[in-house]
């Protein structure tokens, strides 16, 4: 038995990638064409495409809230955990990557699974019909977004989130520096994601988690209202 945690190499990160995850053809190809219009390569890491559908399968969920969705990579990844009358809400506040989102959704299939609201999320989210019923009819909260903005998208949304639902925040390593006094790199987006998994790891309604896959995902079960 051991009390020491295996770091992962670059070696490691390629088995998990190789054994651990769903990226098809379809997404590969996505990524490429994104690049080619010019949508920066900042998605998820294709290992974390199996975990965060093995999140969404275990607990049913059929609506999920994705902020900040780029070309649609994890977008499309999400609709595919769901079930057929699943929604994925879609923000995106680039008119350009809401547009290829729309393109690559209806290819994949989901058009009718994808809902992009393209805007700035905190102004287009509040008047979404998840977000005026009187019962939290959520199952999952993705946030992937701007970094400075996370504790508003979870102040927001958390209300909404079912008991028994997640809120998922990607980037809680903060590109290896969430643990960093002073960061070299971004220093207002790291304390923002530090101060983003301080707020989840301390909130007594939820059960969290860091899962260190990609850049990491703080990843909280809603245990009460
Ligand atoms: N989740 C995506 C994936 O893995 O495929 C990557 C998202 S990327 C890291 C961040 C995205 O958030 C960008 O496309 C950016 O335009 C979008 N964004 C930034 N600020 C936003 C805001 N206020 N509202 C909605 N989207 C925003």
């Amino acid at each position: 038995m051991s009390v020491t945690s295996t770091p992962l190499t670059p070696e490691l990160t390629d088995y998990l990638r190789s054994s651990f995850s769903t990226e098809d053809d379809f997404l590969r190809d996505l990524n490429s064409q994104a690049a080619v219009s010019g949508i920066p390569d900042i998605h998820i890491a294709s290992e974390q495409t199996a975990c965060l559908q093995l999140l969404l399968r275990s607990i049913n969920a059929r609506t999920v809230v994705e902020v900040g969705s780029l070309a649609g990579y994890s977008t499309i990844v999400l609709a595919r955990a769901l079930p057929p009358d699943g929604i994925v809400v879609a923000c995106e506040k680039d008119p350009r990557h809401a547009a290829f989102i729309r393109e690559k959704a209806a290819e994949a299939g989901l058009g009718s699974v994808i809902d992009v609201l393209q805007g700035a999320a905190l102004d287009t989210l509040p008047s979404h019909a998840l977000l005026t019923q009187s019962e939290p009819s959520i199952d999952v909260v993705f946030i992937d977004a701007d970094k400075p903005n996370y504790q508003n998208y979870y102040d927001l949304l958390v209300p909404h989130v079912r008991v028994g639902g997640f809120v998922i925040g990607d980037n809680a390593l903060a590109w290896g520096q969430v643990h960093m006094a002073d960061p070299e790199n971004e220093p207002k987006n790291v304390r923002a994601l530090r101060a983003f998994n301080d707020r989840m790891s301390s909130d007594p309604r939820f059960l969290t988690t860091l899962i260190p896959l990609g850049d990491g995902m703080v990843v909280g079960l809603k245990v009460s209202a």
